[in-house]
């Protein structure tokens, strides 16, 4: 039975939030390919996420240390991955599409003389038995195209689209034996590494916000957005904003919702002024629930919404934030 390698991404032992559906979309398909997953987890606070992850169903946790492996580095995590890629047999190694994902597993492909197919949706073999090729479909240019794609190569490196898949533990959880691997690393060749580590934001992050507030160029001005960080403050979410918004300089770029920005998946996505071009749309397509508030009925984004409310977003705003301040007010006299 060929082994599937996923490597899990994580910073210090906290979780990516991409890492859990990503791990149950490479279990997912090792089941349908009859294969065995196994997880490798890279670096420092390794043992912390070995317990989160093993609910996932991983049937082998590979624990990932080496003194270089302090923080994340691309090269020196390529190299360890080749090596334990290479002491399992692996068939396949997945990561997940993110930026580090790709980086390390584009490394990966440099190093085993392999290609990398990057941000799969989807993923079938091509006939029975190990080393076929695979089939599968691509993200590429952000989400507005996808691509059909067909991999033969001996062994098969892939990246994950991020939240292809929900995280879902596996119907027969836990009990994934932990191993400890030690790569040989030669500081020499290591070209990048950590140095320092600044924090640059605080609480909420928009990557992770369950509710993103998000103003585009209907919002009019820097001052526009204080309503915004209103309803983002009472909802528990995070501001963000399209590129209008960014090259007027209204807002930092670290705000920017998009194929050029963060990509969000919010449960509630308030999209406020915003067209909903589709270099936006690819950013916050899989929030769960999207609601348009613009003055144009016909704008990309009110119609692709599963709710709209066709006004000036300077009036909705604030009686969104009056109404739910007045319920939570009623809701904590009665309750
Ligand atoms: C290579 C490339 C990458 C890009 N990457 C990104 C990206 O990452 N993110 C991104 O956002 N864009 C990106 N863009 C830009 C994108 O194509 C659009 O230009 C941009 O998203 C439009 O921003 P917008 O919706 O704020 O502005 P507009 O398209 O001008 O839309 C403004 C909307 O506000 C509505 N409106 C106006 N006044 C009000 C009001 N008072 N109340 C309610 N509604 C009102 C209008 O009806 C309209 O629908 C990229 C473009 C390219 C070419």
């Amino acid at each position: 039975m060929s082994v599937f390698l996923y490597m899990v991404e994580h910073d210090r032992g906290r979780i990516e939030e991409t890492a859990l559906g990503g791990l149950t979309g490479a279990r997912l398909l090792a089941e349908a390919m009859g294969a065995r997953l196994q997880a490798a987890v890279i670096g420092e606070g390794a043992e912390a996420v070995a317990g989160e992850i093993d609910p996932y169903g991983p049937e082998e946790i590979h624990l990932v240390r080496h003194p270089m492996l302090t923080d994340y580095g691309p090269d020196a995590w390529a190299d360890s991955l080749v090596q334990l890629a290479a002491s399992v047999d692996a068939a396949a190694v997945m990561a997940d599409g993110t930026d580090r994902g790709n980086e390390v597993m584009a490394q990966l492909g440099a190093r085993m003389d392999l290609a990398m197919v990057a941000n799969c949706l989807e993923i079938e073999a091509d006939g029975a038995g190990d080393g076929g090729d695979w089939l599968m479909t691509r993200v590429r240019w952000g989400g507005s195209l996808h691509e059909r794609a067909r991999l033969s190569a001996p062994t098969k490196l892939v990246t994950l689209a991020p939240h292809s898949t929900e995280a879902a533990p596996a119907p027969r959880p836990g009990g994934g034996r932990v191993s400890m691997f030690t790569p040989s690393l030669d500081e020499s060749a290591l070209t990048t590494m950590v140095l320092d580590r600044v924090t640059v934001s605080e609480g909420i992050t928009l990557a992770t916000a369950p509710v993103v507030v998000s103003g585009g160029r209907g919002v009019g001005s820097v001052e526009g957005f204080t309503i915004l960080e209103e309803l983002a403050d009472l909802l528990g979410g995070a501001v963000g904003c399209s590129r209008v918004v960014t090259n007027n300089g209204w807002k930092n770029h670290k705000f920017q919702v998009g194929q050029t920005g963060t990509v969000v998946a919010p449960d509630l996505y308030i999209a406020c002024g915003i067209s909903g071009a589709i270099q936006h749309w690819v950013g916050m397509m899989n929030a769960k629930n999207v609601l348009a508030i613009n003055i144009d009925p016909d704008a990309p984004m009110v119609t692709k919404a599963d709710w709209a409310v066709i006004a000036d977003l300077h009036e909705v705003v604030p009686a969104i934030t009056a109404e739910v301040t007045r319920r939570r007010g009623l809701a904590r006299e009665t309750g």
